[in-house]
């Protein structure tokens, strides 16, 4: 069946939306003679009718959202390596008007799109990476990979791009037809997986004039929070020793195994483990264990994540590492060359004013409505991983969470430096099924399904709201600033982990991209003859097992 692919350049539907709203123009003009108080009544009923508007907007362009995340779920790219993604993103936001500088801070993949002009600069930003051999069919609730060892969108940043791009599309509109001043930017979370850009588009300078950084990130709720959040930041960090060939049997005594170090390094590693603080996290993988047994491994390489809640304590985490990589290579009488560092993530902290505003537009949205498909999906799965079988989320959380008190540790994002640096939160959308375990092909299987598609639509809508409100209300950032200054900032200054001498890795992840690539690219999602990427793979939804 062929389809009409939907380009939302929207001259159609903002010629429709505009005539019923130009009446009541005029309502809000000349305010300066009204007192203060009717003022900022008129004002908040002003922003509301906007925010109702932008709300509308964004259902209407559900099937644009819905083509996003798929096509994005289809190219299954790994951080640094999101060049389809990267093509395909630069276009959707050059067709709605937006400037996009390309291959941002010495990354391919990164950009800057902006839109608009004057204060407040909104910077809306998302990742966009996959998971190793996350492959796995959507919509079916079992093991089922597409392409054995494929990577895959198994954290869900296929989502999350969807939602800022529909939401800055629907404000752009209300921000054109009412001449509002502001300025919106739109940018990707390159290789969040590898915590490996966002520190960088600090260091380059691209969150300079940013007012306000409204993140957004996959998970099985819609949810915001503030203040210090549970998880870590973390510094990742490659450790190569260098040796000396032998023949392994003619004259062993000959060679130095630096292979040998990268062993006795992770064995010291895990015996000081014992005694590292608890909320702390590391883990290990070899990235080069030599040639081949008859020859001692010259070379040899580990690649670690060191994982702790405040800067100081990663660092010190950190130094641990060296001085044991540096027992190691005494021991075995090998050279550990310069560490290269990888990636890095500050701890988060959200702000309490924007966290704020977005709760309570949160509250106005609340959850998408799932259908008995969507329960059947979510069930099967919760099943087959040996949950609870609780199904969707069904309500939006009682209270907006503040900060953490026991902090026991977790995963991390580099969003993390950017809330170092500007006032920013984390919006969640409900995407995702409850009870997975992450980083894994299970939580690939929703992503490109009714349950992916409504939950960005629902974030899309809160986004749209909260921006509105950015807009609309000065007060609001200053407020944000005020917090991020006298509260967040009050007694620790960002200092970013990565060296002056360190680079964006760019180069990661291409083997395994240039190995799957051609067989992926068969996979890709066609919007303009299939309505969904489910339809085009003759995926009946839900497929669980009897
Ligand atoms: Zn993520």
């Amino acid at each position: 069946m062929h389809r009409i692919r939907v380009i939302p350049v929207v001259a159609a539907t903002l010629a429709l939306a505009a005539a019923p709203l130009a009446q009541n123009q005029s309502s809000s003009s000349s305010p300066a003679a009204a007192p203060a108080s009717t003022r900022a009544g008129r004002d908040d009923t002003r922003a509301e009718r906007l925010k109702a508007d932008a709300v509308k907007d964004v259902e209407s362009m559900k099937d644009f959202t819905q083509q996003m995340v798929d096509s994005i779920f289809s190219f299954a790219e790994l951080g640094f390596q999101e060049t389809e993604t990267h093509r395909y993103l630069v276009d959707v936001l050059k067709k709605n008007g937006f400037t996009v500088q390309e291959g941002i801070a010495g990354i391919p993949t990164a950009f800057m799109a902006t839109w608009g002009s004057g204060k407040p600069v909104i910077a809306l930003g998302s990742d966009i990476d996959g998971i190793p051999q996350a492959s796995q069919k959507p919509g079916v609730a079992y093991y089922a990979p597409m392409i054995e060892g494929a990577p895959g969108h198994g954290e869900g940043h296929n989502s999350g791009q969807a939602v800022n791009i529909t939401a800055a599309i629907a404000v752009k509109k209300i921000m054109e037809r009412e001449k509002l001043p502001g300025t919106i930017r739109i940018w990707p979370g390159t290789a969040e997986e590898l915590v490996g850009t966002k520190a960088y588009f600090v260091r380059e300078g691209f969150f300079k004039d940013v007012d306000i950084a409204l993140f957004t990130h996959v998970g099985n709720e819609l949810g915001v929070s503030w203040g210090d959040r549970d998880g870590t930041g973390l510094v990742s960090v490659e450790f190569t020793f260098t040796g000396q060939t032998a023949h392994s049997a003619g004259a062993p005594w000959r060679g130095r195994s630096a292979l040998d170090a990268v062993e006795l390094m992770n064995i010291g590693w895990n015996y000081r483990r014992e005694h590292l603080p608890l909320e702390h996290r590391s883990h290990y993988v070899v990235t080069n264990g030599g040639d081949q047994p008859n020859v001692v491994p010259r070379n040899a390489s580990v690649w670690y994540y060191f994982r702790q809640t405040t800067y100081p304590k990663i660092k010190e985490l950190w130094a641990i590492g060296e001085s044991i990589a540096k027992g190691a290579a005494m021991m075995t009488n090998t050279e550990l060359q310069p560490m290269r560092v990888l990636g890095s993530a500050w701890p988060q902290h959200f702000n309490k004013v924007v966290a704020e505003t977005t709760w309570a537009n949160i509250q106005k949205v609340g959850m998408p409505e799932w259908s008995e498909a969507d329960q059947t999906l979510a069930k099967a799965l919760q099943k087959e991983l040996g949950g609870r079988e609780q199904g969707l989320t069904l309500k939006v959380g009682a209270e907006l969470q503040g900060p953490v008190r026991d902090n026991r540790g977790g995963g991390s994002d580099d969003i993390g430096d950017i809330s170092w640096n500007v006032p920013t939160v984390t919006l969640r959308f409900p995407s995702n099924i409850p009870g997975l375990p992450g980083h894994n092909w299970a939580n690939a299987i929703s992503m490109a399904t009714p349950i992916a598609h409504k939950g960005a639509t629902a974030g899309a809508k809160v986004q749209a709201m909260t921006v509105l409100d950015l807009v609309l209300k000065p007060a609001l950032v200053d407020q944000a600033w005020d917090y991020f200054r006298t509260v967040q900032t009050k007694e620790i200054k960002y200092e970013p982990l990565i060296r002056p001498e360190d680079k964006p890795a760019i180069e990661m992840n291409k083997g395994i991209m240039d190995k799957y690539r051609p067989e992926l690219r068969k996979f890709y999602y066609d919007p303009s003859r299939y309505k969904t990427y489910l339809e085009q793979l003759g995926i009946s939804y839900p497929t669980v097992k009897r």
